[in-house]
């Protein structure tokens, strides 16, 4: 089942987004069919479940927002494919390397990045993100898959000149518009399908500049929701980053940048500069 959080012109600012499924099947872009229809929800499905309510749209004509609004925090996971690594100069820790980004780093699809004046290399990150179902703490590797609600689409935009300028990653990973996610939740996907290989691709511009699969993870889903939560409890929300592939590169203002993930779709959005 697809998630989507969305809002049309009819609704008003005291309805506020909606949450509804998503129908129809995928192109080979990850693009929905022009028929696609999106059935909309009573409530928000984490907390609520699913109840579907008598009212639908066509996808074509709602505004599809950020699928969840992580409760806490979403938690990167950097150098989880050996070949990015190498391509940062160095080999990949041993231990997941983790790093959070606030919540209000998260947007939606189409919305824009926007490109802060402190820096002068933003760089995109194609990843897949788990988002969290339940709450949860020292979730053991065989319990993974119970506390995963589904997945979804992440750019784990990072200004790179910051990242290696401080010690840590906070401000080079935190910048607001700075993890855009979406297009919608897909929660019939398990972690062997993406340890088989779903591909990875980010494309600038309409051309292809990262092609990789998540069968390249070095910590497979289940190993990184354990690791992540022996450290630290995760709420329904929360969003885990699962690391890039390699083919990491700068972003200018006004790029389109796009990454499409095979059976869970495509997330585009727009660098702008940041007034
Ligand atoms: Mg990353």
């Amino acid at each position: 089942m697809r998630i989507a959080r969305f809002t049309t012109d009819s609704r008003t600012d005291d309805e506020g987004p909606a949450y509804g499924v998503v129908s129809g099947e995928l192109d080979e872009f990850g693009q929905l069919p022009d028929d696609a229809v999106i059935v909309t929800l009573a409530g928000d499905p984490l907390y609520m479940g699913i109840k579907l309510l008598e009212e639908e749209h066509k996808a074509s004509d709602v505004r599809f927002l950020a699928p969840v609004l992580p409760r806490s925090k979403v938690v990167g996971i950097g150098k989880n494919y050996a070949a990015h690594a190498a391509e940062m100069g160095g080999e990949a820790p041993a231990e997941p390397l983790m790093f959070l980004k606030p919540n209000t780093s998260v947007v939606g699809p189409d919305d824009p990045i926007f490109y802060p004046r402190q820096s002068e290399n933003v760089q995109y990150e194609g990843e897949l993100a788990v988002v969290i179902g339940r709450i949860c703490r020292d979730v053991p590797v065989e319990k993974a898959t119970d506390v995963i609600y589904g997945y979804t689409i992440a750019n784990d935009v990072t200004a790179r000149d910051l990242q290696r300028s401080d010690v840590q990653f906070t401000r080079a990973k935190g910048f607001d518009s700075f993890c855009p996610l979406g297009p919608w939740i897909e929660t019939d996907l398990d972690p062997a399908a993406f340890a088989e290989g779903k591909r990875v691709q980010t494309f600038l511009n309409g051309d292809v500049v990262q092609d990789g699969t998540t069968a390249d993870m070095i910590h497979d889903i289940p190993s990184l929701v354990a690791h992540v939560s022996s450290v630290m409890t995760l709420l329904p929300g929360d969003v885990i980053l699962t690391g890039t592939p390699e083919g990491v590169g700068p972003m200018q203002v006004d790029d389109e940048v796009e990454v499409a993930i095979e059976g869970l779709g495509a997330l585009t959005n727009t660098v702008k500069e940041r007034r």
